[in-house]
């Protein structure tokens, strides 16, 4: 049985965020050490398979992270790529808008970024903003953004079957993670750049956020595009969790080096 199992939100099941312990160590290989050391393993077995997607060049794989602000998105990229071969992965960013993304459909910049053939393609933040901070800012009426689980369900599918493997994390924080968080870049000169007083409010809308976080993540946790729910107060478990699932879904997918060339046997460069 895989490890992946125990963190993935079933197709059509209820999720209710505040039953998920945003501290819960299940699976762990031991205590803190014993677990970043069994993430390095595995950030080595990713770099191999990597390297075998990329000499492939048939299928890609799309990361999505989401969390509340602070919630670890950035260091999970940091840690758990750390050693992959760059050419091989791409992370885009979604902030607000510009006006010429908004002067389209909300999956067109989204799409523009799909990792192409050999690619592990990460999103940090991604089109479930469209569902999220649109819908608790009310940013447009209900109207457009409830439509849009279907067209997220219609899009990933699409990219499924035309081979993109989708996986997704929600990195699960406390309120209370997240005020030690905010005020460790209040407190620490190096980390004032990651300030955002946007965030705050962000905070205050806490438990819209989380409803909304769990509405989007039961509407489009699907076979072709899993999410992942991740107990993210402890980052070394987080990175665990994160690279445990995604060797599993590169294992599962199994890339292979391509055939080489007719002829190569015994043959010698003069
Ligand atoms: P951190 O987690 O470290 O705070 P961040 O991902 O919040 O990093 P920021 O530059 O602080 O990075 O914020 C990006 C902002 O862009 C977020 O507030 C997010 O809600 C907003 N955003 C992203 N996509 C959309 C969207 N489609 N519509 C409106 N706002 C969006
Ligand atoms: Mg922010």
């Amino acid at each position: 049985m895989s490890e992946s199992h125990r963190w993935r939100v079933k197709p059509g099941s209820k999720v209710d965020l505040s039953d998920i312990d945003t501290r819960d160590p299940a699976g762990a290989p031991g205590d803190k050490d014993a677990t970043v050391a069994a993430s390095a393993a595995l950030m080595d077995r990713l770099r191999v398979l990597q390297e075998r997607l990329y000499a492939e060049d048939r299928r890609s794989v799309l990361v999505v992270l989401q969390a509340m602000d602070a919630g670890g998105k950035d260091g999970t990229v940091k840690h758990v790529f750390t050693g992959v071969n760059p050419a091989g992965v791409s992370v885009s960013s979604f902030k607000a808008p510009s006006h010429k993304e908004l002067a389209h459909d909300f999956l067109w910049r989204v799409h523009l970024r799909v990792p192409e053939r050999g690619q592990i393609g990460v999103f940090n933040r991604s089109h479930y903003e469209d569902v999220l901070v649109v819908r608790v800012d009310g940013l447009a009426p209900e109207s457009v953004w409830r439509p849009r689980y279907e067209a997220i369900a219609d899009f990933e599918r699409n990219l499924a079957r035309e081979g993109t493997t989708i996986v997704k994390f929600f990195l699960h924080i406390s309120k209370e993670e997240q005020a030690e968080r905010l005020q460790a870049r209040l407190d620490d000169p190096e980390k004032h750049w990651k300030f955002n007083p946007a965030d705050l409010e962000a905070r205050d809308q806490w438990d819209d956020y989380q409803d909304a976080y769990a509405e989007a993540i039961e509407r489009t946790s699907t076979d072709d595009a899993p999410w992942f729910v991740v107990p993210a107060d402890r980052k070394w478990y987080r990175n665990w969790v994160v690279s445990t699932v995604l060797v599993e879904t590169l294992e599962r997918l199994d890339p292979r080096f391509p055939d080489p060339p007719e002829g190569l046997d015994g043959f010698t460069i003069e």
